[in-house]
């Protein structure tokens, strides 16, 4: 078994960690600046702490940075990682670049059970949950090469392999400690949640009133399409899905995103437009319209150009807010899960 990660504790966890073995909650915070801030990976240079309490949580707790198993670097500027986890696992991370910041997308689950017939990463099954302390660590890696040059971690979304609603708990305790003003303080508002739909789980984020961004994944403007290309589709349909998303609206005054990709000949026409618009419109939200990363297994193309422009523009005239998303790491394998795909089936020799 391998030890658990300091990098799992929130904040009050910290404290009670701390409290069960007679410290003062003062010293969590110290833990966390040595942690966050000054970024150490050795509690034996936590030398504001007594010797006796790091000899102890060394004993107990792994710092240790997450294995680089790969790294390519786009034109663009773009970085996607392959890490190992201590129990050999793999998963990626990617780092962009934008104007507005540096933007990291981060892995929930080993491998996703979704089943999303467009997406990469479900081309290898579930494994298993990462704790919030492995999401975290994807965090600080990303931020060790970024210290380099002086720069941070700017915006999180959560966006990478697997379905963060599917790892709940653990999801909003990694998005507690990147948030900590203690840690790396990154904004509520910079923090973005991307899930499939799965909505007892939106009901329970709406009910708890966090500051963090939704996003839904919808790609399709009817339940026939939907069902098809998302699975999760069939036990929660989208009647349910948008009732959800109100109430959500009503009680948090957040606005929603919607993430819709293009898919040639599938979702694309002026028809499935103005449905989409008339789904949506009214909503505090709006639609990021996503250009599909090819995967090459499973045979779905990306919308052209014009078509994706034209759409915007039957969204816009029909009282729904758009934008187009950007891509980002073209020349690498940046489509979710495509890195580690390759990896895994390399490694199994195939
Ligand atoms: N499970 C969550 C988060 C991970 S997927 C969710 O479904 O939202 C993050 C986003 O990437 C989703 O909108 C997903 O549909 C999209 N996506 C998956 N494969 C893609 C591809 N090949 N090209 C473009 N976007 C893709």
């Amino acid at each position: 078994m391998a030890m658990p990660m300091i990098y799992d504790l929130t904040m009050p966890q910290m404290e009670q960690m701390l409290a069960e073995r007679g410290q003062k909650s003062y010293r969590a915070r110290q833990l966390y600046a040595w942690l966050y801030r000054r970024r150490v990976h050795d509690f034996a240079k936590m030398s504001d702490l007594p010797q006796s309490l790091t000899a102890d949580l060394a004993q107990t707790y792994s710092i240790a940075p997450l294995k680089v198993l790969d790294k390519q670097v786009a034109h663009d500027g773009t970085v996607k990682y392959l890490f190992a986890l201590a129990d050999g696992s793999s998963i990626e991370t990617v780092l962009m670049h934008f104007s507005f910041g540096e933007s990291v997308c981060v892995t929930t689950q080993v491998g996703c059970n979704m089943g999303c017939a467009f997406c990469a990463s479900g081309l290898l099954k579930k494994q298993r949950d990462l704790s919030a302390g492995e999401m975290v660590a994807q965090i600080m890696a990303v931020q060790q090469d970024l210290d380099a040059e002086n720069r941070r971690v700017d915006n999180v979304v959560v966006m990478g392999t697997g379905e963060p609603f599917d790892n709940f708990e653990a999801v909003m305790d990694f998005c507690a400690i990147i948030n900590s003003d203690h840690g790396l303080a990154i904004g509520a508002r910079h923090i973005t949640i991307s899930t499939c739909g799965i909505v007892p789980k939106i009901r329970e984020f709406a009910s708890r009133h966090l500051q963090y961004n939704l996003a839904i994944s919808l790609h399709a403007p009817d339940d026939a399409l939907r069902s098809q290309l998302m699975p999760v589709n069939r036990a929660y349909p989208l009647a349910e899905l948008m009732a959800a998303l109100k109430d959500y609206s009503t009680q948090n005054h957040r606005r929603l995103t919607f993430e819709y990709i293009l898919l040639r000949g599938i979702n694309d026409s002026d028809e499935q437009a103005v449905q989409l618009a008339r789904l949506i419109r009214g909503m505090n939200a709006y639609v990021n319209l996503i250009p599909y990363n090819q995967v090459a297994e499973n045979g779905f193309a990306p919308s052209s150009e014009k078509t994706i422009l034209h759409f915007y523009d039957v969204l816009m005239k029909h009282g729904v807010k758009a934008t187009l998303r950007t891509k980002h790491g073209e020349d690498i394998d940046a489509a979710c899960g495509q890195l580690r795909a390759r990896y895994e089936r390399n490694k199994n020799g195939e």
